[in-house]
């Protein structure tokens, strides 16, 4: 095949980027903007030996499954790749995705999955979903200051403020702080040249408590001019309150500089520097309340958070007599919502900032019996375990690591403390399949597992597992 070269192709299956698949002349096509079901005419951009990236260049025939997405920057925009696709399409791709892990790196049959599978948590309005958005700034051709979003793969800004997955309330913010920009000529930042002031912007607001938080991501020490801001941004706030008449009113709670002076592309520095009201907001997961800063780790979509935590808390089957052990326990989230059903909780978690949020959420909700440790997982405890010569148990365990799983040495440990329930909280079902292949191989048993849409638009799929101790 050449670049360049027109072929048709019916789609059989999704990539993990949202592309679609399809086999043409014995090459695998992965063809960006196509959806499984769909026969499109695609055009060939890279081909290689046994496979070739595409696009689609006309589609012939629609998947069922296809909709008109909801933004025009879809295609464009690198945020969400999935809105060319039914919700209902993209639920069941997702659980299709977890249970095709389960079964060919977990090694569990279908019959057993089927039996222990439990229908995947969507959202009921899978849009404007997420609590917190950064924005990067630039420059655009017209010379202006723009902001939006990174293009596909790439780093240019596609200005842009609505994403159909924030609330709108976050767009007008961003706009609010471009046109105060132009007015005082404050400079974008440059990623090339290492040059200019404004970098990003970034908003949280408080689903539950409606506290609204901006911070400006500058290339410099400080920004006087940025108290200027807040008349202009408490005028937004008032006329969406106006609008929208939520009983709620939102309230600009936080206006900080967070300065990152450095030419790289972490978007956040370590300093904050307040300019307006507090360095944090507060908000809820459940009934448990947390201090939100611009370093927080938090989970952006707190709607489903409740719904994640819930089934995690369901599966550990607490009676108040447990010990527990959170392991890469962030901010504390996943502790402090079992804590009230347990007799103690401990976290662990390697970032030191997130475990005194941790400290500090417990203090904030009056909760006495969780403890936190800072550490990596897998070395923390299995000095924990060195230390008590072999006695360190707990009833359940739970585990919620990042995209690479568990350290198999961390499993070993989790296996010697013998607890009778291991709740496992995954964002990737390969790695989590391949844990929990050590599991079943370790006196353990898959006994129920739920995926959960933390994402919706996205390709990306969360997963709750409950295993358990044979007896
Ligand atoms: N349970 C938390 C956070 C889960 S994200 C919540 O729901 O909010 C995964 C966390 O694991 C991150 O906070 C990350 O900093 C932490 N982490 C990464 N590697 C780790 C390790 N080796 N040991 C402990 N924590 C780790």
């Amino acid at each position: 095949m050449q670049k360049n070269e027109l072929v048709k192709v019916y789609i059989s299956d999704m990539g993990n980027e949202g592309e679609g698949i399809g086999k043409s002349d014995g090459l695998t096509l992965f063809v960006k903007g196509a959806v499984k079901g769909d026969t499109v005419i695609a055009r060939i951009l890279k081909p290689k030996k046994t496979y070739a990236y595409a696009k689609v260049e006309e589609i012939v025939t629609p998947s069922e499954d296809r909709v008109q997405p909801s933004c025009s920057l879809f295609g464009r925009c690198g945020g969400c790749n999935m809105q060319n696709m039914s919700y209902s399409a993209q639920l069941k791709m997702k659980a299709d995705k977890v249970k095709n892990c389960l079964m060919r790196i977990g090694g569990i049959e279908e019959e057993r999955l089927n039996a222990c599978s439990e229908e995947i948590i969507g959202m009921e309005v899978p849009f404007r979903y997420r609590n917190k958005a950064q924005y990067p700034v630039g420059k655009g051709k017209d010379g202006k200051i723009c902001a939006g979003f990174y293009a596909y793969h790439s780093h240019n800004i596609i200005n842009g403020d609505d994403c159909v997955l924030q609330k709108e309330l976050s767009a007008r913010l961003v706009t609010c702080v471009k046109e105060e920009m132009e007015k005082k000529g404050l400079s974008a930042y440059n990623e090339e040249t290492g040059k200019g002031l404004v970098r990003h912007v970034l908003t949280r607001i408080g689903f539950t408590t409606h506290e609204v938080m901006v911070c400006l991501v500058i290339n410099a020490k400080d920004l006087k001019a940025a108290a200027d801001l807040v008349p202009a941004l408490e005028t937004v706030i008032n006329e969406y309150n106006k609008e929208t008449c939520e009983e709620r009113l939102y309230v600009l709670k936080s206006l900080t500089l967070n300065i990152n002076t450095e030419n790289t592309n972490v978007i956040l520095g370590e300093k904050i520097i307040p300019v307006y009201g507090d360095t944090f907001i507060t908000d809820y997961i459940g009934d448990v309340k947390f201090r939100i800063s611009p370093l927080s780790f938090f989970q952006v979509n707190p709607v489903q958070t409740v719904k994640l935590y819930g089934k995690a808390l369901e599966y550990a089957e607490l009676t108040g007599k447990e010990n527990v052990w959170d392991l890469y326990c962030g901010i504390g989230t996943i502790s402090l919502f079992l804590a009230k059903s347990a007799a103690r909780v401990c976290g662990v978690e390697i970032v030191p900032q997130a475990i005194e949020d941790a400290k500090e959420n417990a203090r904030l909700n009056g909760i006495d019996n969780a403890d936190f440790f800072v550490g990596a997982a897998e070395d923390l405890m299995s000095e924990k375990y060195k230390e008590s010569e072999g006695k360190l148990r707990a009833e359940v365990i739970c585990l919620d690591p990042p995209r690479k799983g568990c350290e198999e040495s961390l499993l070993e440990t989790v296996v010697k403390m013998q607890p009778k329930r291991v709740v496992y909280v995954s964002c990737d079902p390969a790695t989590l399949a391949r844990d929990v292949k050590y599991f079943e191989k370790h006196g353990y048993e898959l006994k129920k597992y739920t995926p959960v849409d933390m994402f919706p638009q996205t390709v990306h799929v969360e997963t709750v597992v409950y295993l358990s101790q044979l007896s």
